[in-house]
């Protein structure tokens, strides 16, 4: 159907748009104003308003769960099983489609394993419990005890590893007991939601599964140990926080946000800049928490998958082209 062009470059970094299906009342309006809705013009291209923008894939509203995983998921499993340290990020405004790709609904997660709107995350560790004998899971933001404590990031001087103290770590044997794990941590983002001041809008969500694998040498019978991470995040909400009409705690908040979302965005785009040229720079890593914790899991022989949440409806047109902006920013 016309649009889009040869394959977008290659910058190290797999970028996917996702277009949610319009719900019943963006379908009325949409209706009205087809052309200011983004649209799937190629099998990785959009245009929205006279505009194209490449990727690597677009997804829309008759791709499903596995093909979001057979896309993304499943190079990113076979990069970690392999040592490489791997990283899939949902961006986009609030309501786009992000923790429905990440985790599914919770629905999917609780009642049946097997549920086809099971998101990437779940998916991902039946391929590893497939695949490898044992697993090591960590929560990076405490969910599994959310208990107010302060948690801070810490780098161990001899190993270079950055971690979080104090977090609870499980350690798990089987899908079921990921499963379990996800959908108490899910549940407590829940319950912040009205208690604290951090809903799913204003709060970056990562799981980080480590993977060890030893291996014994059949020759001289030594055993070695790989290590491997991959991590899955929600991102907050890319829509511009509100700074109007938030004041102290809120307004920091706001900030906050806006800034670890753009320098996010500024650290791919170095990457995806050393990935082209070839040459050393300099990585911000240490510019915001999030980057600065899984620095570990980006630069180097990492891969990167980003995954951007769109939503089909021409209300939520400029948003949209702002997301689709950053993620051409990380080819
Ligand atoms: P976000 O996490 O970006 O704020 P959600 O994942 O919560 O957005 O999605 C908003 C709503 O749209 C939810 O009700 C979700 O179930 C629905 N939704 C999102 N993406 C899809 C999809 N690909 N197919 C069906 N429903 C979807
Ligand atoms: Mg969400």
């Amino acid at each position: 159907a016309g649009g889009g062009g040869g394959p977008a470059p290659d910058s190290g970094v797999q970028v996917v748009v996702r277009i949610r299906p319009p719900c019943r009342v963006e379908e009325e309006e949409d209706a009205r104003a087809p052309d200011l809705c983004v649209r799937k013009t190629a099998t990785n291209s959009v245009a929205i308003q006279g505009q194209d923008f490449t990727f690597d894939a677009v997804a829309d509203e008759v791709s499903t769960q596995e093909d979001i995983f057979k896309l993304v998921g499943l190079p990113l499993v076979d990069n970690c099983l392999s040592g490489f340290n791997s990283s899939i990020f949902a961006y986009g405004q609030t309501g786009s489609g992000k923790t429905y790709t990440m985790w599914g609904p919770l629905s999917a997660l609780s009642e049946d394993s097997t549920c086809s709107e099971r998101g990437l995350t779940p998916r991902v560790f039946e391929q590893l419990f497939s695949r490898i004998k044992e697993i090591y899971n960590e929560q990076i933001t405490d969910l599994l005890d959310p208990s107010p404590k302060s948690l801070q990031i810490r780098e161990d001087v001899r190993t270079a590893c950055v971690y979080v103290e104090s977090l609870t770590k499980e350690l798990v044997f089987t899908t079921k007991d990921v499963t379990q794990l996800l959908v108490k941590g899910l549940s407590n983002r829940r319950t912040g939601a009205t208690s604290a001041n951090a809903d799913s809008s204003r709060s970056h969500c990562v799981f980080t599964c480590v993977i060890k694998s030893e291996s014994k040498n059949l020759e001289d019978g030594s055993n070695s140990t790989r290590t491997s991470r991959i991590n899955l995040v929600d991102l907050a909400g890319s829509e511009r926080q509100k700074l109007t009409h938030a004041f102290g705690d809120r307004l920091k908040e706001a900030g906050n946000i806006n800034r670890s979302l753009s320098q996010l965005g500024n650290l791919i785009n170095i990457l995806a800049e050393i990935s082209h040229s070839g040459k050393q720079r300099h990585v911000p890593y240490r510019d915001s928490k999030l980057t600065f914790l899984l620095q570990e899991s980006l630069g180097g022989n990492a891969k990167l998958a980003m995954i951007c949440a769109v939503s089909p409806s021409q209300s939520c047109k400029s948003e949209t082209l702002s997301t689709l902006r950053f993620a051409q920013r990380a080819k």
